[in-house]
């Protein structure tokens, strides 16, 4: 076992949104919405101790989320760990600066849903070789499920438009895509 000490959680965490509730279901954890949500809301911060995706794949290989180029983050023991991936879902991260990633809805979200985001969405090459298990057989239900998720680099360009148009693109997704930042306002 390593002796490393893991690094110290970031600080100013958002508290989630009182309207979260965790679930089990036949597929493990998942996160639902009791109020819903619209278009826009912010809906609970993502965070843990950064990692390098060495340290990462020694500490936590399978719980870990990519946040930057050879960058991740270990699991927080909070509810962001639980937020599953769908091939339709109806939030997305957003990068709005100084490392911080949050959880926004991408559509308006009824009560009851389940929360969910596109894995692909950051997640790059580089990561899926740093964490083979990232590349897995997807059962989300959706009409348009993928079958398999991987990369960013393996969605299909309808799909990348759409993330895109929508900003559910990770920054450091998108060299690897050849897509520009955004411009700043
Ligand atoms: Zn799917």
């Amino acid at each position: 076992m390593s002796t490393e000490p893991l690094p110290r959680e970031p600080q100013g965490v958002l508290p989630p949104h009182p309207g979260l509730a965790l679930k089990d279901t036949p597929r493990g954890k998942a996160l639902y919405t009791r109020t819903g949500h619209h278009k826009g809301e912010t809906l609970l911060e993502h965070f843990g101790p950064r990692a390098t995706f060495e340290a990462g794949a020694r500490l936590a290989p399978d719980h870990v989320m990519e946040v930057g180029d050879n960058l991740v983050f270990l699991p927080s023991g909070a509810l962001d760990d639980f937020v599953n991936h769908s091939c339709d879902p109806n939030c997305r991260l957003d990068y709005p600066g100084g490392g911080k990633v949050f959880l926004m809805a991408l559509r308006d979200i009824a009560p009851g849903e389940e929360l969910s985001f596109d894995y692909a969405t950051t997640t790059t090459r580089a990561g899926i070789e740093a964490f083979p298990g990232w590349r897995f057989n997807c059962l989300c239900g959706a009409a348009n499920c993928r079958g398999e998720v991987g990369s960013a680099e393996d969605l299909p360009p309808e799909r990348v438009a759409y993330y895109q148009s929508a900003g559910a693109l990770a920054p450091h997704v998108l060299r690897p895509l050849n897509l520009a930042l955004p411009r700043s306002a």
